[in-house]
């Protein structure tokens, strides 16, 4: 495999390269220089494969000999050992869900891949470089960390340290980030989810940091992160197709573009998909660009779908690429709708009256979008949004009522008795290398 920086095309790097440095130096994202069509007589036959099986077939044809297929396979197993089950919610309409992971949203499939093949490349590395640590950055909105954390936790030779906003994740989520301890460590952040996004991005064009540390990034712009979010998008495809539909609309809780970026790579793929919904809280940077062609990234804003409150979307420039710049071919397949804390809440409100389907806000927002789009676009085919976590993580801002419906995981009881340590940091780029060089 070999990839491209979306800021100059002749920038090549191998698979690995990518995952390794997560960011060309262009400040770019990496993208596949080819994108393989996957073979018409696999994407009709889906619905014989089970998601491990989907996943090895379609990363294979991306990866192409970068990691060897006995060993892909592996990691698959590994990382994909959990559910995704459309669940049908009434004729023609099915959640996806994708928190059935250890950390309850569908980041774990990215950052569970991702951990093994860091693991994979680093066994790889030659004896000096392998003595060095490897520091893995990340700065989260709430979800990220979590997953990220269960996904290296205990994994030899690498370190990891979060950023997350204070105050501005849940207690649930906070507790997934910081009671983890071994080679996990936790930053609380005096600020939003882009200061700490911002401070990962300057360590990486540090050139101190970079030589003394064997700095990487687990954020979504790394390309071992969007590939296996592709998966799911077939394996939801499978079940449509088990109902006898052809046609799928998807509707994405959408906030740094990384969950609808792997899909519209899978379409790229081959699927068939008439069309994406990305779905925005007040973070609404791409439903204003596509109504008015202005990208204009803003400070995010807090909502109670946190963590979507991303002001300034990394991955969108992937989506726009995935198109080759043509922003109206980009408008046939996908649109984009904003909601309203208001509207978020009064949709989790009649998901559940209507369908006793408890749905977390982001998921909510997502089932909002697509029945909009229903009400316009009457067509045969089956309507897909995307549950991205458990209801059970967003307890404080649920109604009375809908709280009293919460139910959780055993991944969740386990948590309270855990003991949580985090350290309080200012947004200061200095203070923050001075942490990461102490040790
Ligand atoms: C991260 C996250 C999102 C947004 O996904 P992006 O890939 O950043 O667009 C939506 N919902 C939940 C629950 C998340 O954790």
């Amino acid at each position: 495999m070999i990839l491209y920086s979306t800021n100059n095309m002749a920038a090549r790097v191998s698979f690995k390269e990518a995952v390794f440095n997560s960011l060309p130096t262009d400040k770019g994202l990496y993208m596949p220089l080819e994108i393989p069509r996957m073979d018409p007589l696999f994407l009709r036959n889906l619905p014989q494969y089970d998601l491990p099986a989907i996943a090895f077939e379609v990363s294979r044809s991306l990866l192409g000999d970068a990691i060897p297929a006995q060993v892909l396979r592996r990691i698959i197993d590994e990382a994909m050992d959990f559910q995704a089950p459309v669940k049908p919610l009434e004729a023609g309409l099915g959640v996806l869900e994708l928190f059935h992971g250890p950390s309850l949203a569908f980041k774990d499939f990215g950052a569970r891949f991702m951990s093994r093949v860091m693991g994979y490349f680093s066994a790889d590395e030659n004896q000096a470089e392998k003595e060095r640590l490897l520091d893995v950055l990340v700065a989260t909105s709430g979800d990220t960390g979590g997953a990220v954390a269960q996904g290296f936790l205990g994994v030899k030779g690498t370190r990891v340290t979060i950023l997350y906003p204070k105050g501005k994740v849940s207690k649930i989520q906070e507790l997934q980030l910081t009671s983890n301890g071994g080679n996990i460590r936790a930053l609380e952040i005096e600020g939003t989810f882009d200061d700490c996004q911002a401070l990962v991005k300057q360590a990486f064009n540090d050139p101190e940091l970079s030589r003394k540390l064997r700095l990487t990034s687990a954020n979504s712009i790394n390309i071992s992160r969007l590939i296996p979010q592709t998966f799911y998008y077939f394996h939801a495809y499978a079940q449509v197709l088990m109902q006898g539909i052809r046609e799928v609309v998807f509707s994405v809780p959408s906030g740094n573009f990384g969950n609808i970026g792997a899909g519209v790579l899978a379409y790229r793929m081959g699927l068939p998909v008439r069309k994406f919904i990305a779905a925005t809280n007040a973070n609404d940077v791409v439903p204003r660009f596509l109504s008015t062609g202005v990208f204009q990234p803003q400070p995010a804003k807090a909502t109670v779908s946190n963590a979507m409150d991303v002001g300034s979307p990394s991955n969108w420039v992937r989506i726009v690429d995935l198109f080759g710049g043509d922003i109206s071919a980009l408008q046939q397949v996908l649109i984009s709708r904003s909601y309203t804390d208001k509207q978020t809440l009064s949709a989790m409100e009649v998901l559940y009256r209507e369908h006793e389907y408890l749905a977390c806000p982001h998921t909510a927002i997502a089932w909002q979008a697509v029945m909009d789009y229903r009400q316009t676009e009457p067509g045969e085919y089956a309507s897909v949004f995307l549950a991205t976590a458990h209801p059970c993580k967003f307890p404080d801002i649920m109604p009375g009522n809908l709280r009293d419906q919460i139910t959780y995981p055993p991944q969740v009881s386990d948590l309270f008795s855990k003991s949580a340590s985090s350290v309080p940091m200012p947004v200061d780029f200095e203070a923050f290398k001075a942490y990461l060089l102490q040790v």
